[in-house]
């Protein structure tokens, strides 16, 4: 006999490694007695670790990543930019994101015609216009912040997560599949993930037709990059060679997690009310 949902629930919450929840008992009265004594054994060290994370860590590990993939993104000649939270539904349509798009039904829209951002690259398409015309070439920013899209929440999808975007623009042709995967590179490492176990794949994408996408060595997917010229640039009208990688921070987080054996959630990882420095707060 094995845990039940709710146990199971409980103790991986609690940071229970893989043997505890591989458990078996003979009945359910052994199998309760047992489920006691461990929760308020991982309880206790739980709360030994809020404390440790509240006297010597104090930073969310997100931050701490966010700042230095910033560091390493302006050292590589990129610029950082912060744009609106929001986006209207004109530019959520030049990124293809029409009536009967997946993705569109997956917006928290604000009124008809504004949407929380599920994505940063309108934002993104819309400051090259002026920076092409105004830089010399190629241009290079990034941004990274929040972005919401519904979703059925789990191990791997938050409500509420952190994109970091990344766009090259105006960089010769020939150039973009080395300079994508160079990025990716770049990004993996600054993250303290190991390069050379994380997988770059080639998939179909509603939005950008063709992309590659970073995995983690477990096989999360940890980043979508895409390049053009491109059928979605014309609305905006650029031109340009470009390349662009989104990652998601929570899921970085959770991947350099995995490698100490330790199996996060995107909730876990990112904003939370229900946890601090990843440790379940209601023990
Ligand atoms: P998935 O296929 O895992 O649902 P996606 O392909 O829809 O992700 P993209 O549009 O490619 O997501 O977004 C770029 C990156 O942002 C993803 O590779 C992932 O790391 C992260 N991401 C996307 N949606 C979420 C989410 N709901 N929660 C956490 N991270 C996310
Ligand atoms: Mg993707």
């Amino acid at each position: 006999m094995d845990w039940t949902d709710e146990q199971n629930k409980r103790l991986t919450d609690l940071g229970a490694g893989p043997d505890i929840l591989a458990s078996h008992f003979e009945d359910s009265a052994e199998r309760n007695r047992a489920f006691q004594k461990i929760e308020a054994g991982l309880a206790h060290e739980t709360g030994d670790k809020i404390r440790r994370h509240l006297a010597e860590v104090r930073r969310p590990e997100l931050v701490v990543l966010r700042e230095k993939l910033a560091a390493a993104l302006v050292a590589a000649g990129f610029t950082e930019v912060e744009t609106p939270l929001t986006v209207s539904r004109l530019h959520l349509e030049r990124m293809g994101l029409t009536e009967d798009h997946s993705l569109n039904r997956q917006i928290f829209w604000l009124d008809r015609n504004k949407a929380m951002r599920p994505m940063l690259a309108p934002n993104l398409y819309y400051l090259m216009v002026d920076l092409l015309r105004l830089a010399p070439h190629p241009v290079s920013i990034f941004e990274i912040g929040p972005c919401m899209r519904k979703e059925t929440q789990g191990a791997q999808h938050a409500a509420e997560f952190t994109m970091l975007n990344l766009v090259e623009m105006g960089l010769p042709l020939p150039a973009r599949r080395e300079r994508m995967e160079e990025l990716a590179r770049l990004v993996l490492k600054a993250s303290g993930l190991p390069v050379d176990e994380c997988r770059l794949t080639t998939e179909k994408s509603g939005v950008y037709g063709e992309t590659l996408d970073v995995e983690s060595p477990e096989g999360l997917e940890l980043a979508s990059a895409a390049m053009g010229p491109h059928p979605l640039d014309a609305p905006w009208g650029i031109d340009a060679p470009w390349v662009g990688l989104g990652f998601g921070l929570e899921r970085l987080v959770m991947a350099r997690a995995a490698l100490d054996g330790l199996t996060l959630n995107p909730a876990r990882a990112g904003r939370s009310l229900a946890y601090l420095g990843g440790f379940r707060l209601n023990v």
